[in-house]
């Protein structure tokens, strides 16, 4: 069995290793690769036996294609060793220790390019070579020499290599892509793989027009220049005229390490190149020399990388949820993946129209990512993975729930079940009710809404307000006891003293979320203002447009709701806006324009200040406009609202009015 996976994992291993290092044109993600690697590795590990002398956990890089010149480097090129988490950097840190009483490193962005070798013979540049397999790699001379970060020529008249990566910047990379794009040309999966694919090109004149560039971080043979720590290298060679990256940082402790590797997984995305981590280097050369190598990595540094911002996976099946307004969302099921730092198992599908237009089906695979960070979300399906046997996505046409038939609305991409009694319906709107951004009632957790809900005790929103009826029995509940239930009963007790709008978002009114809720509490102060309010009255309050007015208009209209209100009111629950937001009609519905500094409060301040007295803050001056608010050194719109004899304010005015 091992034996069979260990055989199975090579195989895959070597042949996604001669895609992305021979061709220049990857087939799985680094993810993937990685993982599959780690686990060939944990298995050579428990299984020394079964270790192949071919296994690729013993090599470095890939295949030397014929058509170079071959280089034998004089000092081996190796790789790194790479770890995940920042668990695994204090352990790199603790196994160092071992050997080094008190170890100072160096931190470097990792670069994500490819390796290059210099060699320069009486101060001129003579060779370039890539890694290769570490051992012998290709002669791209010609291509190095149009890149022009790389010096032509040295002030050290010496024999001299030094090693570092090329890559392509970011901007580089966007432009060729879209060239190939409009070229019908197959297009780079990522920057690395499009310098790599240039510098190992036979016609120097692509390699030229890529704009390449480089940053050197390496000195094979430091000795020979009397070197004695590698952040003495990086100024060395900077004096010689290398570009050297401008973030290495020196630290003399672990945290210190920790702190760069937090700084720069905030800041990556401002670099105007990719890196996809940090390298973590001893800085002391004879600490090196006492540390050592592995047969492919040394042991005095490390890869500390990023976690995948995208990662690919299979979707199982397609389920279906019913929501608290009734709406029917597909989601996927899927083969768990690490991603940005949680596993993920489900994935949203919206809706039929977003699934029709993704063209996803169950068994396809999919790459997934986090939509700012937080929501996966998926971004396409890998069709050149497909198989055969994918099925395709079919709507359902009855509620998976309560089975009564679902309705589509024209105009709608969604379905909803309309039966009022379902119970996944209700379920959803009990939850929603007690939620965190709703009325908050702590404590209670999807699952307690259900089991409550099943066992008959609620129902219905105001059977919350209810349940101290059954207290003794609720303690009886397993997982319950005396103080949990107490505390439970006090979060209800508590809840009801909430300000308006927390229970209009929480009675689940169509279209009303935190936002607008809030927008509405404002307006009207309390629940029997906007009971009464007109549809019409509803659409002249900004921000508030014809769809939301309509529902907010038929929801109170409704003899359920009203019913439901007036039992909300009569268990004690507060129906007044409390906080001390007025509208004010020096700004409600009126429209603004700021141009120019203000000099006591930002633009994002006095957009918020107008925004909470019911104005509207818009960027060009129209007709519509009915005030400018002017600082100094005003633009092209102060002008504008002369000629359209727009009032203009100043800030003081400004000041006086809010
Ligand atoms: P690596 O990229 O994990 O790390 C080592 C390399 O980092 C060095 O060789 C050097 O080129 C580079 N580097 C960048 N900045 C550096 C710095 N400041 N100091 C030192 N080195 C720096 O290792 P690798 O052997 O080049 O590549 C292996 C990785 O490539 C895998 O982990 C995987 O993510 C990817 N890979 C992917 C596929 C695929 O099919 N998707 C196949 C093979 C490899």
């Amino acid at each position: 069995m091992i034996e069979k996976r260990i055989n199975e994992l090579i195989e895959i291993i070597n042949k996604a290793s001669i895609e992305y290092y021979t061709n220049d044109n990857p087939t799985i993600t680094d993810q993937e690769y990685d993982d599959y690697y780690h686990e060939l590795e944990k298995l050579e590990r428990e299984n020394p036996s079964l270790v192949r002398e071919d296994s690729p956990t013993k090599r470095v890089g890939g295949k030397i294609i014929d058509e170079f010149k071959k280089v034998t480097h004089e000092v081996p090129m190796m790789s790194l060793g790479d770890i995940f988490s920042i668990e695994e950097v204090i352990e790199f840190d603790q196994k160092v220790k071992k050997t080094i009483k008190n170890p100072k490193y160096v931190c470097e962005l990792k670069i994500d390019g490819l390796s290059v070798s210099l060699l320069y013979e009486n101060g001129k540049l003579v060779r370039g070579a890539t890694r290769g397999n570490g051992v012998v790699g290709e002669d791209i001379t010609h291509n190095v020499e149009t890149i022009k970060s790389i010096p032509l020529t040295i002030k050290e008249k010496k024999t001299i290599e030094v090693r570092g990566e090329i890559y392509m910047p970011k901007k580089s990379f966007n432009l060729l892509n879209e060239a190939r794009k409009n070229n019908n040309e197959q297009l780079f999966a990522n920057p690395r793989n499009a310098a790599a694919g240039s510098v190992r090109q036979l016609d120097s004149s692509v390699a030229a027009k890529r704009n390449l560039s480089t940053f050197i971080y390496h000195l094979p043979k430091p000795d020979d220049f009397n070197i004695k720590s590698h952040y003495e290298t990086l100024n060395f060679m900077k004096k010689l005229g290398f570009v050297v990256n401008s973030n290495i940082k020196k630290a003399n402790s672990i945290t210190e390490v920790v702190d760069y590797i937090n700084e720069w997984t905030e800041k990556r995305e401002s670099l105007p190149y990719e890196i996809d981590g940090i390298v973590i280097k001893v800085d002391d050369f004879s600490d090196q020399k006492k540390l050592g190598y592995t047969s492919r990595t040394p042991k005095w540094a490390i890869a500390y990388k990023f976690p995948a911002i995208e990662v690919l996976t299979k979707i199982k099946n397609i389920e279906f949820c019913v929501g608290r307004t009734g709406k029917i969302t597909p989601r996927a099921d899927l083969d768990p993946v690490h991603l940005a730092g949680s596993i993920i198992k489900s994935v949203t599908l919206h809706n039929e129209d977003y699934i029709k237009e993704k063209d996803i089906m169950i068994n396809d695979t999919i790459v997934l990512h986090k939509a700012g960070d937080v929501i996966p979300e998926v971004v396409r399906v890998e069709k050149k993975r497909r198989t055969g046997n994918e099925i395709p996505f079919k709507m359902i046409s009855n509620c998976p729930i309560c089975g009564s038939k679902l309705e589509r609305k024209e105009n709608e991409s969604n379905y909803f079940c309309i039966n009022p009694n379902c119970d996944a319906r209700n379920i959803e709107r009990l939850i929603h009710f007690s939620s965190r951004d709703t009325m908050n009632i702590e404590g209670f957790g999807e699952n307690i809404v259900e089991d409550f809900y099943n066992i008959g005790y609620l129902k219905e929103i105001p059977d919350y307000y209810n349940l101290y009826k059954y207290k003794e029995e609720l303690k009886e509940l397993e997982g319950f006891g005396e103080k949990s239930i107490n505390n439970l009963l006090e979060n209800i007790e508590k809840s009801k003293e909430n300000s308006l709008e927390n229970l209009l978002f929480a009675l689940g009114i169509r279209y009303i979320g935190k936002k607008t809720a809030k927008i509405l509490a404002i307006n009207y102060q309390n629940i029997d203002n906007l009971m009464n309010a007109s549809y019409e009255e509803l659409t002249e309050i900004q921000d508030i447009g014809e769809i939301i007015a309509d529902s907010v208009y038929k929801f109170f209209n409704k003899e359920e709701n009203i019913e439901l209100i007036n039992k909300l009111k009569e268990l004690g629950l507060n129906m007044q806006y409390k906080g001390n937001q007025k509208i004010d009609e020096n700004f409600n519905k009126k429209t603004f324009v700021l141009t120019g500094t203000l000099s006591k409060l930002t633009r994002d301040e006095a957009t918020l200040e107008i925004e909470n007295r019911g104005g509207k803050v818009t960027t060009s001056v129209t007709k519509k406009t009915n005030y400018v608010i002017v600082g100094e050194n005003p633009g092209s719109k102060y002008e504008k609202a002369i000629k359209l004899n727009i009032e203009i304010w100043n800030e003081e005015q400004l000041l006086e009015k809010l």
